[in-house]
């Protein structure tokens, strides 16, 4: 059965007309989904007990279950992991900040893309995940803390922009007036760099937040790290950059994984700062946690240092990232990984 978290308030309008109930009927299932986060169906006591019936024989509410949480002890990071309705499980990272309550969702189950140093694609692509089911990331996340979560990053296993046209429905559902209404500048996505994917974006001007995962400053760098540097290299990927700062006068992050020996060189950060220079962008510096299944070691910290230098001497604004969670295997896709390592044990022991 499908969940009726997916719908936008017009696809429930079809759906409640057919039903042959009222039209307004709609806004009201709506409003208690996304806005008062309703988790059963009975909550709604605002629709008559008819209504209630046709809609439990027609569909679900929540649309996953939690497998399995971990909690860092270090900084509070959760790591959530859920199970959903065709038993294929994704992770979800929850970070709560003085500012707020922050959650790193997963918009793919697994990946394609190849990212060297990246654990969601080892086991490869499983499928797409839909926006009810990104929507259930933040909503049980909610439940979970008990509070509401106000900022969200597209950032946990996948390439949200591979699977664009469910992402796009996401922003235009979670900043719904009639739903949850988070302001999209609340919101970052993240990508590998697929640049026409890049330019649609741009196209719809969102004003949400774009982050770049660059980790290089040359092709031969990138190449070793990622892929889809060969299908798109970092030439094109800079001109979907002046496009999309260009159309939607948001300035973009470039993430940089810093790699020791690999891109943390001076040679590279100086190709960086010419590559950058004069652009609205930001970089963040992220001291990489160690992945069992690679051969990546973290920078120096001294390096690090030296690298961010070298950005700011050219006017680039830089930061380094705070590594959350390195406790709990925090980077993306890892927590996914070691579930399903556990239940390969487990049939082993079977
Ligand atoms: S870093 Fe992102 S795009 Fe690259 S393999 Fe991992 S999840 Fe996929």
């Amino acid at each position: 059965m499908d969940s009726i978290r997916e719908l936008s308030i017009k696809e429930l309008e079809k759906i409640i007309i057919n039903l042959n109930e009222k039209k307004f009927r709609a806004k009201q299932i709506f409003q208690w989904i996304h806005q008062k986060g309703a988790e059963e169906f009975d909550e709604m006591t605002n629709l008559p007990n008819t209504l209630i019936n046709k809609l439990k024989e027609n569909y679900i509410l929540r649309n996953m279950t939690v497998e399995r949480i971990s909690e860092s002890d270090n900084d509070g990071t959760k790591k959530l992991l859920f199970k959903l309705s065709d038993d294929e499980v994704v992770e979800t990272v929850v970070m709560q900040y003085k500012y707020g309550n922050s959650v790193c969702i997963s918009t793919q189950v697994g990946c394609r893309m190849g990212c060297k140093f990246c654990a969601s694609t080892i086991g490869g692509l499983k499928r797409n995940i839909t926006v009810g089911e990104m929507l259930g990331q933040v909503y049980e996340s909610n439940k979970y803390l008990q509070k509401n979560i106000n900022h969200i990053v597209l950032m946990g296993s996948g390439e949200p922009l591979e699977n664009l046209d469910e992402v796009i429905k996401f922003l235009k559902m979670i900043n719904d007036p009639q739903g949850y209404y988070l302001s999209l500048r609340n919101i970052t996505i993240s990508t590998c760099g697929l640049v026409p994917q890049i330019r649609k974006l741009a196209d719809e001007n969102f004003q949400i937040t774009l982050a770049i995962s660059l980790h290089g400053a040359r092709n031969e760098t990138r190449n070793k790290l990622m892929p889809i540097n060969r299908k798109y290299p970092i030439e094109e990927l800079m001109k979907a950059v002046d496009y999309y700062i260009e159309t939607t006068n948001r300035r973009i992050t470039f993430e940089y994984a810093m790699i020791k020996d690999l891109n943390d060189s001076d040679e590279e950060a100086n190709v960086l700062a010419k590559l950058l220079k004069g652009k609205l962008v930001h970089v963040n510096l992220i001291p990489i946690n160690k992945v069992e299944e690679n051969d990546f070691y973290p920078s120096d910290e001294k390096q690090i240092y030296k690298f961010k230098n070298i950005l700011e001497k050219s006017g680039i604004n830089v930061t380094i990232r705070r590594e959350l969670g390195s406790d709990i295997n925090a980077a993306c896709g890892q927590l996914r990984n070691n579930y399903n390592l556990t239940k390969i044990e487990i049939i082993k022991k079977l």
